[in-house]
């Protein structure tokens, strides 16, 4: 039972190693961005409320992104663990998923961050608008969600390591030396994948 979290600069590969630390530990990811994307994409309620505050790269107001999340945790599929990916960003969401983890008697075993020069990443990012199309990835937002990141995000990293919980990790360069680094840095806190077999190409 693993409980992780994966924190980075946009466009620092958080999705990717994300998808490939939610198979090796068998955990679902749970994606803020994923979540309000699929909702603006499908036209919900929510989708409709958040679709503007996305586009701008602003953050969604924390008690609607809470509550966000203390849904998707409440599925079964996350009993046994979780890797929340975009989640907590601001310091009411560390306040709030440490008591709704307390709550439940549970603690997270590492948080995961992921170092990013900025211009290496507004570089990624652009690449990425183009082939995605994004909506929320024109430059002025890109550049946007870097600044809010720096302020609003990193410095709430501090927590996570008073509490010896951050595991900081280069994010530049090839995917499966990054994914290397990680699992390294996990494996030497006694954090292994219970699904060795979907290591095979990963480096480790
Ligand atoms: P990126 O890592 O590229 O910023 P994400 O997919 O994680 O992208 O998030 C996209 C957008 O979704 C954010 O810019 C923000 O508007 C919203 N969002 C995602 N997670 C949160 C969160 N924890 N709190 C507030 N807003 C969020």
């Amino acid at each position: 039972m693993t409980r992780l979290l994966i924190v980075g600069p946009p466009g620092a590969g958080k999705g990717t190693q994300a998808a490939l630390l939610s198979q090796l530990f068998d955990v679902p990811t749970i994606s803020t961005g994923d979540i309000f994307r699929a909702n603006i994409a499908g036209e919900t309620e929510l989708g409709l409320q958040v679709k503007a505050i996305v586009d701008a790269g602003d953050y969604v107001p924390d008690t609607l992104t809470n509550a966000l999340v203390t849904d998707r945790l409440s599925e079964a599929d996350a009993d046994g663990g979780f890797l929340l990916d975009g989640y907590p960003r601001t310091v009411d969401q560390v306040r709030y998923l440490e008591e709704l983890l307390s709550s439940r008697g549970h603690q997270l075993d590492a948080v995961v961050r992921l170092v990013a020069d900025t211009e290496a990443v507004v570089e990624r990012l652009r690449l990425r608008a183009v082939q995605l199309g994004r909506t929320d990835d024109t430059e002025e937002a890109i550049r946007h969600r870097q600044d809010v990141y720096r302020r609003e995000t990193e410095p709430l990293l501090a927590v996570f390591r008073e509490k010896g919980l951050l595991i900081e990790v280069d994010g530049l360069g090839p995917i499966d030396e990054v994914s290397g680094r990680i699992l390294e840095q996990l494996a030497a806190r006694g954090i292994t994948a219970p699904n060795p077999s979907a290591a095979s190409g990963s480096g480790v």
